[in-house]
């Protein structure tokens, strides 16, 4: 009898918190508490040799359960899949995830159901770099131009970006492409830095972090703002005279603001010459981003990390809303879509510079931007990816930053498998950290009712 070939044989899902509000770790104008979270999934296999397919969605905390029951709902397409068949074509899982008519009512292709779409798609992807023994990045910067091509839904893209377009944009990319993998080994893909900037963070520890950021060989730091317009004045100069006038300084206002208060306290800060001011405004005004961009300048406009799918950032793009894309590996559905996004911003001249941080996006996304850089920009000129320096520890294959840079992955797989003991340790609310927590917490009510 034949071996029966491999398949999925189960969808685990976790409901994995961090404490992290209790630092102010990850707080900015519109998030001052966020427990960084993953809507974590583990793709399971009868393969002999134990392959997963690791994949998540990154939340901050209340409402992690609800992404978990989102990841839960997409089991029926993804449960007896043929190993071969997935991994040779993950696009087919893309598509039958994002037409499930009923389930697409839900968004279309935004929001939860989405998010959860990419962490199954992600996880996918794992899989196929696994069994392929490459890290996603080096998979993707070898496939073959006809076959990326074909991973990607060009539906409402037509307009502005053809398939044929996109294979040339591909076969372009891929000249002198060895020379460029070579590069990334030897040197790594450049970083930024957000960890000195969180809005909770004191002066003191400000000033602290950007000097160390600047003597680690990071020339680009970003500083959250949007809270009080005086402060935020003040810890742009603390950071300014700290790193003084040579290292790129960004500021992010994480939407908090409108159009027209976006633009005069943008200009505000123009003293202190901000590089690029990121989500200026709500996600979707792409008529907005454009006002601010227009008069801003010379501040770029960066967004992108809320941004749904690549209809929207087809139409920042067209609108000339954003002078830099900030992709993120874990809100749209998963690589196909970012490939799609890479192409549309390769098209349009328009650097992608991630969004980072969290939990796990940094070991994500390094593999997109490593793929963009060797086999379809072909630069990292004006290209960073943001960098925040906690919870990798929690990963099996944690991101190594030397110099400022990313290390380009070895191992095979999207970076993206969390370790065991962390799972155990963090599972909400059974995990033995939330255990205890509750204990601690219900001690503490007990004594209080006492006094
Ligand atoms: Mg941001």
């Amino acid at each position: 009898m034949p071996p029966t070939p491999a398949r999925v044989v189960a969808v685990g899902t976790h409901d994995i918190r961090f404490p992290t509000s209790r630092e102010l770790d990850g707080s900015d104008a519109m998030n001052p508490d966020p427990d960084y979270s993953a809507a974590y999934v583990v793709l399971r296999t009868d393969a002999p040799d134990g392959t997963e397919g690791h994949g998540f969605a990154f939340t901050i905390g209340r409402g992690n359960d609800v992404q978990v029951a989102a990841i839960d709902a997409l089991r029926g397409h993804v449960v007896g899949r043929s190993l071969d068949e997935l991994c040779a074509d993950p696009g087919s899982l893309s598509r039958d995830l994002v037409g499930d008519s009923q389930l697409r009512w839900l968004g279309p292709e935004k929001g939860v159901m989405h998010m959860a779409i990419g962490a199954v798609v992600n996880a996918a992807w794992d899989l196929a770099a696994r069994r392929a023994g490459r890290p996603l990045w080096q998979l993707l910067a070898e496939a073959d131009p006809e076959w990326l091509v074909d991973q990607v839904d060009f539906r409402y893209l037509t307009d502005a970006l053809t398939p044929g377009e996109a294979l040339e944009l591909l076969r372009r990319g891929r000249e002198g492409a060895g020379e460029r993998a070579a590069a990334l080994r030897a040197r790594g893909f450049p970083a930024y830095t957000t960890s000195p900037g969180w809005l909770g963070y004191s002066d003191e520890k400000l000033t602290r972090l950007a000097v160390e950021a600047v003597a680690g060989g990071f020339r680009h730091i970003k500083l959250k703002v949007g809270a009080d317009p005086a402060e935020d004045l003040r810890r742009l100069r603390a950071a300014r005279a700290a790193v003084g006038p040579h290292i790129r300084i960004s500021v992010d206002a994480n939407q908090r603001w409108d159009v027209d208060e976006a633009i005069v306290r943008t200009k505000a800060l123009g003293e202190f010459e901000p590089y690029w001011i990121e989500e200026p405004t709500s996600p979707d005004d792409i008529l907005g981003h454009a006002a601010v961009r227009r008069a801003v300048a010379p501040v770029k406009v960066a967004t992108g990390e809320h941004v749904h799918n690549r209809v929207v950032f087809k139409q920042l793009l067209q609108a000339g809303s954003i002078d830099i894309a900030q992709i993120d590996a874990a809100r749209v559905g998963g690589v196909n879509e970012n490939l799609a996004v890479l192409l549309l911003a390769a098209k349009f001249g328009v650097p992608v510079c991630p969004h980072a941080g969290g939990v796990g996006l940094c070991e994500l996304v390094q593999h997109l931007s490593m793929f963009d850089f060797v086999a379809l920009s072909g630069t990292t000129d004006d290209r960073v990816i943001e960098y925040v320096d906690h919870l990798h520890d929690h990963f099996t294959e944690p991101v190594v930053i030397r110099d400022g840079h990313y290390t380009a992955p070895t191992a095979p797989g999207f970076s993206a498998a969390m370790r065991p003991e962390s799972v155990a340790e963090f599972t909400y609310p059974g995990g033995a950290f939330w255990t205890a927590d509750l204990a601690r917490r219900n001690a503490g009510n007990r004594k209080e009712r006492a006094v």
